[in-house]
């Protein structure tokens, strides 16, 4: 198949470019390199099979192709904060734009949705069926609010025009090509323990996430977009091992060993959802998969790779 992929040169993007690839698909790369790497995708780039086209999503573009994987937004708070008009437009005109072209090829279309839909959530774990609060004014509403703005849109397309959508909505993930400047809370705190500096904690640290290695995500993208039932979900792709920030600080600074690194407790961001959890039963259900990397694996496969790329 040829299989468009935008936001590919991203974290989440480069490693679903890369098992396209491996399993044979011709693959075209869509990024304006707002957030992502070239180095991501340098080892993609002596295959045949790979394309990469510098384009900003929010203008339409026209291709020929059998799927699409509508991965391009910036994902961290603070990048998608840095410029939240734009964070809108890539998420709405953005989905505008992606679903006209999958509507004129014809192509199966994945959304890449987030946890973020759910907001600051009263219902715990999370399950599909919730409605989410979010603050539709806040800081966080040009993130949460585009990617709610673009699930509508995915569903209008497909009640108006029957499109193949499947929508997956992702929860905190991690894992090696996370860029070291990234912001969020996994690869700041490996880096800073790396390089023996404060370990940021925002707010008491007793708030929660779930942390998913992205090896297991992308199995779980791969297969909702694959399954012969049509699966327009939405569904929650996410580990629900739980756990507080001051956990997972403990857990990096046992796992970098000999770190210098102390803990610094700074301001909660505003709106910083107190807990988060998914409720994965029905990816287990329908996709039969599951997380299968524990949070010391999945950790120590991405300090490797930090340590590849950060000096002291
Ligand atoms: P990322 O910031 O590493 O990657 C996003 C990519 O999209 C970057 O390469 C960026 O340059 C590109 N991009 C941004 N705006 C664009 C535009 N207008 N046109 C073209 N390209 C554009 O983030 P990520 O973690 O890889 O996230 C990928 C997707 O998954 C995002 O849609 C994000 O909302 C979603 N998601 C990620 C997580 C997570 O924990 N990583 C959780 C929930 C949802
Ligand atoms: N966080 C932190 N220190 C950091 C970065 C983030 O304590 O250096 C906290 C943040 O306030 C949030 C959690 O870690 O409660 C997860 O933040 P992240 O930005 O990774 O993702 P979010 O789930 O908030 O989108």
């Amino acid at each position: 198949m040829v299989i468009l992929v935008t936001g590919g040169a991203g974290f989440i993007g480069s490693h679903l470019c890369k098992k396209l690839l491996e399993q044979g698909n011709d693959v075209l790369c869509v990024d304006n390199f707002y957030t992502g790497n070239k180095n991501n995708i340098l080892p993609l780039m002596k295959n045949k099979k790979f394309e990469l086209i510098r384009h900003d999503i929010t203008f339409p573009l026209y291709l020929e192709i059998d799927q699409i994987y509508n991965l391009a937004c910036p994902a961290s708070p603070i990048h998608y904060q840095r410029d939240p008009v734009q964070t809108l437009k890539t998420s709405i005109h953005g989905a505008i734009n992606i679903l006209g072209l999958a509507k004129r090829t014809k192509a199966r279309i994945f959304q890449a949705s987030t946890s973020e839909v759910y907001g600051d959530p009263e219902i715990h774990p999370q399950k599909e069926s919730y409605w989410g609060k979010v603050n539709p004014i806040g800081p966080r509403a040009c993130y949460d609010e585009g990617k709610r703005c673009a699930e509508t849109l995915f569903f209008d397309y497909y009640r108006q025009y029957n499109l193949d959508v499947r929508i997956g909505r992702i929860f905190n993930t991690y894992g090696p090509n996370m860029h070291p400047d990234d912001g969020r809370v996994v690869s700041n705190f490996i880096v800073q323990a790396l390089t023996d500096k404060y370990i940021t904690i925002y707010g008491k640290g007793d708030q929660t996430r779930s942390f998913q290695y992205i090896d297991d995500l992308i199995e779980a993208i791969i297969k909702i977009m694959n399954s012969e039932k049509r699966l327009i979900g939405p569904m929650n792709l996410g580990n629900d091992q739980e756990l507080t920030i001051n956990d997972l600080a403990t857990t990096i600074l046992k796992l970098v060993k000999h770190s210098k690194s102390k803990i610094i407790y700074e301001p909660l961001p505003q709106d910083d959802p107190k807990q988060r959890k998914p409720d994965i039963s029905l990816a287990k259900k329908e996709l039969k998969w599951q997380p299968r990397t524990n949070l010391e694996e999945g950790l120590t496969k991405t300090i490797q790779y930090f340590k590849k790329i950060v000096s002291k």
